[in-house]
């Protein structure tokens, strides 16, 4: 049952992270998160409903300007609870996979008429569902996978709505792995070779070339690069038009990054360039434009609670171990993340430690921050990593036979509990002796 609690002290301008101290304790808004591991156990994430809201709005407000669609990144976080509470906001969704259209048919059907489909590995099931379910476009990412589509609309009897992800050849700064828009890259179609595709796709009844796509990467801090993809975009759908396709769609992607330090960060500031820096580079287009931000909405507006083990020392170096650990949040394992990391407790006094901050599990890799100097903690402390919203549970695994940890979500003055912890039985479901 979803639990009341206080509701929050009221705020207009939300800060860019909902978790806070009152009374020297960190609350998400209204929250206390003592009192959530205590019910709850850790490792425990814990998500603002307020903050994401809040996120999409600040996107919906910024390109209030021209026909558009916030196509929510569901690979983010893809809990059905969060997905539904965007759905309300009239979101459409990004799917990478016949998984997440079912995740969307859950959490709220009728949003399956706003979903776009990309990934340059679908499948002739993923397919065939998606065909099934009317989504709105099908992001084609090679000529193989064109030829496929055609085929199974006929054998579906649909006329398959297509863009194809064209490849932009520009310059992301972010890291290698989760940067996608250079030829280098396995994402999308070369630009050059873009026109010619469509063209091809005339020749049959069953392929609607209906938009085109592109999508750089993720955690871009800089306006630039999307502005010179989007340019890029623009040139090519005036061509389109020049050789007679009926173009309504231009999906300018996500990738839009957030700051993970600690130093202050204006998420409406940030989102209002980006609007500016798209707007330009569409100049006159009149498209309907579909943005697929992911990261943005999603990742400061949760965190994640994980209990201190053990503190123990190693010749010179302190280690503090957690009972969460690189199979709960792997970001810093696989990209170097950096997250903030903050006691539950207020300090009171100036002592710090510096000490790496490391998990349970096996592996040398299995850390959250290394060399970090942080308020001094022992034993039973609880700590929070910050910014754990996006890529943070959709990223879970059982490695090491751990249970998944469970979800919170803060909406207002209701505490619910949107996925249970994983148990000993739903670990060994699957298997069979
Ligand atoms: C991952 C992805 C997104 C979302 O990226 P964010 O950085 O989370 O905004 C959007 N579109 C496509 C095609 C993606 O692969």
């Amino acid at each position: 049952m979803p639990k009341k609690i206080a509701a929050p002290p009221p705020e207009t301008q939300p800060s860019p992270r909902p978790f806070a101290y009152r009374n020297r304790l960190l609350h998400c808004d209204g929250a206390d998160l003592t009192s959530l591991a205590a019910e709850h156990g850790t490792p425990l994430y814990v998500y603002s409903a307020q903050q994401i809201s809040h996120r999409f709005q600040l996107f919906a407000e910024a390109f209030a300007s021209r026909p558009h669609t916030i196509c929510y990144a569901v690979k983010a976080n893809s809990s059905l609870a969060i997905l539904r509470l965007l759905a309300k906001q009239r979101a459409g969704f990004d799917i990478v996979s016949g998984g997440e259209l079912e995740r969307v048919r859950k959490a709220h059907k009728p949003a399956l008429k706003k979903v776009v489909f990309s990934g340059v590995g679908k499948q002739i099931w993923e397919i065939d569902a998606a065909l099934n379910a009317d989504i709105l476009l099908f992001n084609v990412e090679s000529e193989a996978e064109l030829h496929l589509l055609a085929a199974r609309a006929e054998a579906c009897n649909k006329v398959a709505p297509f863009a194809l992800r064209v490849n932009p050849d520009v310059f992301a700064e972010t890291h290698p792995y989760i940067s996608t828009g250079l030829s280098e890259h396995k994402f999308g179609i070369d630009i050059k070779a873009a026109r010619a595709i469509y063209r091809s796709a005339k020749k049959t009844k069953w392929l609607d070339p209906a938009g085109v796509s592109v999508h750089i990467g993720s955690q871009i801090r800089k306006v630039d690069p999307f502005a010179a993809a989007l340019t890029r975009v623009t040139s090519l759908i005036a061509d389109l038009r020049k050789d007679g396709h009926n173009i309504r769609y231009v999906d300018a992607g996500g990738g839009l990054g957030v700051d993970y330090g600690a130093t202050a960060f204006d998420p409406a500031k940030q989102v209002a360039k980006y609007a500016a820096a798209l707007t330009k580079s569409l100049g006159e287009e009149s498209a309907h434009l579909l943005l697929e931000p992911g990261r943005f909405i999603i990742a400061q507006a949760g965190a994640l609670l994980t209990r201190v083990l053990y503190v123990k020392k190693n010749g010179t170096k302190t280690f503090i171990i957690t009972d969460a650990g690189m199979n709960d949040l792997i970001r810093p394992a696989l990209y170097h993340a950096h997250h903030e990391i903050i006691p539950i407790k207020q300090p009171t006094g100036k002592s710090t430690l510096t000490a790496d901050i490391v998990g349970p599990v096996c592996e040398s890799g299995d850390f959250f921050a290394r060399d970090r100097t942080l308020p001094p903690v022992k034993p039973n402390d609880l700590v929070l990593l910050l910014d754990a919203g996006a890529y943070g549970m959709s990223q879970t695994s059982n490695y090491n036979s751990r249970p998944r940890p469970a979800e919170i979500l803060i909406d207002g003055d209701i505490t619910k509990l949107i996925r249970r912890r994983e148990t000993m039985r739903d670990l060994l479901a699957p298997e069979l002796l």
